[in-house]
C-alpha cells in the first residue's frame, strides 16, 4: 500500500481469506458488507473489524462514515491532507483548520498574486491582499492578474478571482481577526521594514521573491523561535561587509525593468504556497531556519540553512537565558 517514500506500508502475514477482505476495502463496501464477506470466505465476522482497525490505526485507510462534505474541487486536497496526517478523518480536520485561517499577502505583483490565488484554492478561508498599487503589465500571469486588470488596484483585481478560486465557499464560523501567517512578496524595495514590523507583532511570515534569475522562498519566520530576515542579513554582512550597501542600492536604484521569469514566478508561488499550507496544517516547513532557492536555467531547488544571529535580538524577548549566553 502506498507508492512513494514515507507512505509505503507492508501488511504481512495475511491469510488468503483475510487478503480478500482487505482487497475489498475500496470504498465501495461499508463495514457491514465487509463482515458479510468475512463470513463468506470462512472467517469470523469480527475479522473485518480487526482488519479495519489495524489499517485505520496505520493511517492506510479512512473512515468513510466520518468524512464530512467537501467542495468537489477540494477533494484532492483533502485526500492529500489525509495522506500527510494519516488521520482516519480523511483530512477533514486539516481542511477545517485551513478554512478557519487567515493569511495576509503583502505585495501582489506577479509572485504575490499567484500565491494568494493558490492559497484561496487550497482552502485558506481568508486571504487578505494588502496591496493598493495598480496592476502593471508586468504583473499579469496565467495564475495571477488577468490582462484586463492592468491599471486597476491589485487588491480589487484579485477580489473576485480569490472568491472564484475558493469555489465561492463562505468560511463557516467566525472569521479570524488577525492573520495566522503573512506572506511578503515585495513588488518594490526589499520588504525589510514590513518583516521587522511582523517580528515586532509576533506574526509568522514567509518571504517569497524572484531576484534576477533566482527564486527565493523563505525564511518562514516564527518570531522568537526561528531565524528572521535580519538574522540572515547579519550573517551575510559577516561574510561580506558590503551586503548592506547592496541592499541599499536595491532599494534606492531598482532596475527599470526587474527580471521575473513567468515560469520561475509560478515555481516560487507554488513552493511558497506549500510552505504556508504546511505551517497551517501543523508541520514544520523546510523554510523555517532556511531558504529554498531555484536558479535558472537549471531549475534545481536547493535549501540553504540560516541560523539565528546572536546580534539580531529577534529571540531575546522569548529566550532571555539564550540572549545572556549570546552576549557572553
Ligand atoms: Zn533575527
Amino acid at each position: 500500500m502506498g507508492a512513494t517514500p514515507g507512505l509505503g506500508l507492508v501488511v504481512g502475514g495475511l491469510s488468503r481469506p483475510e487478503r480478500a477482505v482487505v482487497e475489498a476495502m475500496t470504498g465501495a463496501a461499508d463495514l457491514a458488507a465487509l463482515r458479510e464477506l468475512a463470513a463468506e470466505v470462512g472467517l469470523d465476522r469480527s475479522a473485518a473489524d480487526c482488519l479495519t482497525d489495524l489499517l485505520l490505526s496505520a493511517g492506510a485507510v479512512v473512515d468513510g462514515d466520518r468524512l464530512g462534505p467537501a467542495h468537489p474541487r477540494r477533494q484532492p486536497d483533502r485526500s492529500s491532507a489525509a495522506l500527510l496526517t494519516r488521520a482516519p478523518d480523511g483530512g477533514d480536520a486539516a481542511l477545517a483548520t485551513r478554512a478557519g485561517s487567515r493569511v495576509d499577502v503583502h505585495g501582489a505583483g506577479r509572485v504575490g498574486a499567484q500565491i494568494a490565488r493558490l492559497l484561496a484554492a487550497a482552502g485558506v478561508g481568508t486571504v487578505a491582499v494588502l496591496d493598493a498599487g495598480p496592476v502593471r503589465p508586468a504583473d499579469v500571469s496565467p495564475g495571477g492578474h488577468p490582462p484586463d486588470a492592468v491599471g486597476a488596484p491589485r487588491r480589487r483585481s484579485l477580489g473576485p478571482l480569490l472568491q472564484a478560486d475558493a469555489g465561492h465557499v463562505a468560511t463557516a464560523g467566525r472569521r479570524p481577526s488577525g492573520p495566522g501567517l503573512a506572506v511578503l512578496a515585495p513588488t518594490g524595495g526589499t520588504g525589510r521594514e514590513e518583516a521587522a514590523e511582523l517580528v515586532r507583532q509576533g506574526i509568522p511570515h514567509l518571504f517569497a521573491q524572484v531576484v534576477e534569475v533566482t527564486g527565493v522562498v523563505g525564511p518562514l519566520v516564527l518570531p522568537g523561535r526561528s531565524s528572521c530576515l535580519r538574522c540572515q542579513d547579519l550573517h551575510r554582512t559577516g561574510r561580506d561587509p558590503h551586503w548592506p550597501l547592496v541592499l541599499d542600492q536595491a532599494l534606492r536604484r531598482p532596475p527599470p525593468e526587474p527580471a521575473c521569469d513567468t515560469a520561475l514566478s509560478a515555481v516560487v508561488a507554488g513552493l511558497a504556497a506549500t510552505q504556508v499550507l504546511a505551517h497551517l496544517d501543523g508541520f514544520t516547513p523546510a523554510t523555517v531556519d532556511g531558504t529554498m532557492e531555484v536558479t535558472l536555467p537549471s531549475g534545481l531547488p536547493r535549501r540553504r540553512s540560516w541560523t539565528r544571529h546572536p546580534r539580531c535580538g529577534c529571540g531575546w524577548a522569548a529566550h532571555d537565558d539564550e540572549a545572556a549566553q549570546w552576549e557572553m
